[in-house]
């Protein structure tokens, strides 16, 4: 069974770049019916805070990535991950080395001077243990001397290590906590991870990580590390570019459904495929679409895919996700009734709308009540022209029977009897509905408010 993870480090917000990995570990194991954890390497205590792992938290719930089983806490099996180290050095794979600073210090700087390699050299690696002091000391892993590690990497193809450029890595320090880079293998190991989808900026750690698999004869993980995320002008992606925060992207009003694809897109691809569903990336994603160089984050196309995922999304799903928006971007929610005319009108609100203040936007003339007042750019449209227009259209309507079709023709009669197009009598009915200059269709800005309400606004635009 195929297990993915992710592991982020609890120091801050949730990473736009930690989002796009926990993606596509999501999207691998639910293609392939396996299990998606989650573990939070808190071990470094002084960076590590509650906070940033609910942040985290959040980030990932609003995204939809759900995690199977327990979050996991690293720090928290740290008596584990001792006992692995323990467990090396009872098999003769790791040593106590009692060095201390200063003679590690000057070993580096006589073979600097020596111009020989300055990775340092343990004089304790093959010490008979009768001659160990009774001193501090720190556990190390014996690392292969010659040869070539190869990490087989299903992105970045086969990397080859030199072994000579490997030290004798510390596993357990002098006060015999865990170093990190142990920690991560017995996770995964223990986690029965299969694939590790990570950014590249891991892959130096991979040949590290893989003495200690080999020192233990554990299987490796297929391993994918891939390409950060650049910004638009190819530079690595920056608070200048916009923002890192996936929390942010959520109270600037993005669908989750739209930066599900987007990300999904960032540094993976299906042919030219841009807009699918999540059931599409879920069968669709692999580890041979992953690209080789940065992605550019390109928010145009966020935005795009945003649009179509709101054209499309159930009424009242999106309903549900503006009242989420509102809420984490610090806005009044909507009362009952808005609630009602919002679902009422969003067919037509739906349309070309990119982020959730622009359907809201759209929602003005739905969840505002009557009498409605212009802005200053529809108060244009509302000048004694307009409004001798609107007193002709308005006893009309008032005879109409409401449907589309009627409506539509009633319009058109009064328009032509006035001799005008309909463009003219647009920008007064958008005022008088809307009190804005650009709105939804008229006839569907008519349906969704009814006839009282309709003449009811007319009435008071034209007086
Ligand atoms: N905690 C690491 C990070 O946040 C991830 C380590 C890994 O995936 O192996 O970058």
């Amino acid at each position: 069974q195929v297990v993915t993870r992710f592991a982020p480090s609890p120091t801050g917000f949730l990473h736009i770049g930690g989002a796009r990995t926990a993606l596509f570990n999501w999207l691998f194991a639910r293609g392939r019916g396996g299990k998606f954890l989650l573990r939070i390497e808190d071990t470094d205590r002084a960076r590590s805070t509650p906070e940033a792992t609910d942040a985290i938290l959040r980030g990932l719930d609003w995204l939809g990535l759900d995690h199977d089983g327990e979050v996991i806490s690293q720090h928290a099996r740290a008596d584990r991950h001792a006992e692995v180290a323990h467990q090396l050095l009872a098999d003769g794979k790791a040593y106590k080395c009692f060095s201390s600073q200063e003679e590690i210090a000057a070993f580096r700087e006589a073979a600097k001077a020596r111009g020989t390699s300055t990775l340092f050299r343990s004089p304790w690696r093959d010490a008979d243990p009768a001659s160990h002091p009774e001193a501090p000391f720190v556990v190390r892993i014996k690392a292969p001397l010659d040869g070539a590690t190869v990490i087989r990497d299903a992105v970045q193809g086969d990397v080859t290590i030199r072994n000579d450029q490997l030290d004798d890595m510390v596993l357990l320090r002098s006060d015999g906590t865990p170093v990190y880079m142990l920690a991560v293998v017995v996770d995964d190991h223990d986690m029965g991870v299969t694939h590790a989808i990570r950014g590249d900026d891991h892959l130096n750690n991979a040949a590290r990580q893989m003495m200690i698999y080999q020192a233990m004869g554990w299987d490796v993980p297929v391993w994918a590390h891939i390409p950060l995320i650049h910004g638009p002008d190819g530079k690595k992606l920056s608070k200048r570019h916009g923002a890192l925060g996936v929390e942010e992207y959520q109270a600037m009003g993005y669908p989750a459904a739209g930066m599900r694809n987007y990300l999904a897109r960032l540094g993976w691809s299906h042919g030219d495929d841009e807009f699918f569903t999540d059931g599409q990336a879920i069968e669709w994603f692999g580890l041979d679409g992953i690209g080789k160089s940065p992605a550019r984050f390109d928010f145009k196309k966020l935005e795009n895919l945003c649009g179509q995922h709101i054209a499309v999304a159930d009424d009242a799903a999106l309903l549900q996700e503006v009242q989420a928006y509102l809420a984490v971007s610090g806005q009044p929610p909507l009362t009952e009734a808005q609630r009602a005319k919002m679902l009422s009108a969003m067919y037509c609100l739906k349309e070309r709308a990119k982020t959730f203040p622009e359907l809201l936007e759209k929602a003005h003339f739905a969840l505002t009540s009557t009498p409605i007042e212009p802005d200053a750019k529809a108060a244009k449209n509302l000048d004694d022209v307009s409004r001798g227009i609107l007193d002709r259209l308005t006893p009309q309507l008032q005879n109409a029977s409401w449907t589309r079709e009627e409506l539509e023709a009633v319009t058109a009669r009064v328009g032509e009897t006035l001799g005008i197009k309909f463009g003219k009598m647009a920008g007064p009915l958008r005022a008088a509905l809307a009190g804005r200059a650009v709105t939804p269709s008229v006839f569907d800005m008519m349906l969704v408010l009814g006839k009282d309400e309709t003449i009811l606004r007319l009435t008071h635009a034209a007086t």
